[in-house]
């Protein structure tokens, strides 16, 4: 039996990442991806391109979104998967949750000229592919471009973190309320990487018998955004809390995620995949 590789966390320049829709599918395509969901931050506009693609190489697709919320006054991120990406509910949800990102956009470069790094709202928008989605992502690649920092995860941890200048809190949705969006468009809602927020054990078991009880299917276990001895304790997690494993690169831009298609490795063997019904 041939193992499928599955992706379900990618992201175009319809949020922060860099290529179009269509070439993302094309990259993942050529890395032998056979199932991949394109997962846009806050929105569903690049579906449409992506499938179409997806479908021309070949590749079964998903639909997909990742939805930015606050649960214990930190961001957490919920993909959610299988969506129909027309449902009103779902579509006024994300426009709600993005309409607050242009001034929280204009409050980051306030924040980076007090520290002597002018011009970052226009350089950073620049690299904005979706005028409703400016990201600090995109703050990360100007702050490369000045030379400000040699990498995006440099810029992320001397600027736009907590404590750090260019950080400007903000109130995403409610974990609830994504939940809601994702199960009411017929969809599966993930936690996405979830070793990579913050919380005490105390905080996260809380957090994922909350989500559990909302009706959240699946965590990521294997995703660009863990380190691999997350691997096993997720997936000791996924099965401890009932729930199915996702596997997803988090690809924002060749050369510059912590993995690419080709190296992330398989789910492990204890945990059930989010996709083990879907075929
Ligand atoms: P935003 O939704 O505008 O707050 O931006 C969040 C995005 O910043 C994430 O989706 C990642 O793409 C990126 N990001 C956050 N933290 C890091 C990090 N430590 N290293 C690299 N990228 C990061
Ligand atoms: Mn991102
Ligand atoms: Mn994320
Ligand atoms: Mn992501």
């Amino acid at each position: 039996m041939t193992v499928m590789k599955v992706d379900l966390h990618c992201h175009s320049n319809v949020s922060d990442g860099v290529l179009a829709p269509a070439a993302v599918a094309e990259t993942a395509c050529k890395a032998g991806v056979d199932v991949w969901a394109l997962t846009d931050h806050d929105e569903v506009r690049g579906i449409p391109a992506a499938r179409a693609a997806a479908e021309a190489q070949g590749m079964r697709f998903v639909t997909g979104v990742e939805i930015s919320i606050t649960w214990a006054k930190e961001t957490v991120h919920i993909v959610g998967l299988q969506i129909d990406e027309n449902n009103q509910a779902l579509v006024d949800g994300l426009a709600c949750t993005r309409s607050g990102r242009d001034n929280r956009g204009r409050e980051i470069a306030n924040q980076l000229a007090l520290v002597g790094i002018e011009g970052a709202y226009e350089g950073a928008l620049k690299y904005v592919g979706n005028p409703d989605l400016m990201s600090r992502t995109h703050f990360a690649r100007f702050l490369v471009e000045i030379g400000a920092c040699a990498s995006t995860a440099e810029v992320f941890k001397k600027y736009l973190s907590e404590g750090k200048p260019g950080y400007v809190p903000h109130c995403w949705a409610s974990l609830e309320q994504s939940v809601q969006w994702i199960r009411g468009a017929g969809g599966i809602a993930v936690i996405a990487h979830p070793g990579r927020y913050r919380f005490t054990q105390l905080a996260q078991g809380e957090l994922f018998s909350e989500f559990k009880q909302l009706g959240g299917t699946a965590i990521e276990v294997v995703t660009g955004s863990h380190t691999p001895d997350q691997y096993p304790e997720y997936a000791q997690l996924a099965n401890h809390y009932g729930f199915l494993a996702s596997r997803g690169t988090d690809f924002h831009a060749p050369g510059e995620s912590r993995v690419d298609f080709a190296a992330l490795p398989p789910l492990p063997a204890n945990v059930t995949p989010v996709w083990h019904d879907w075929f």
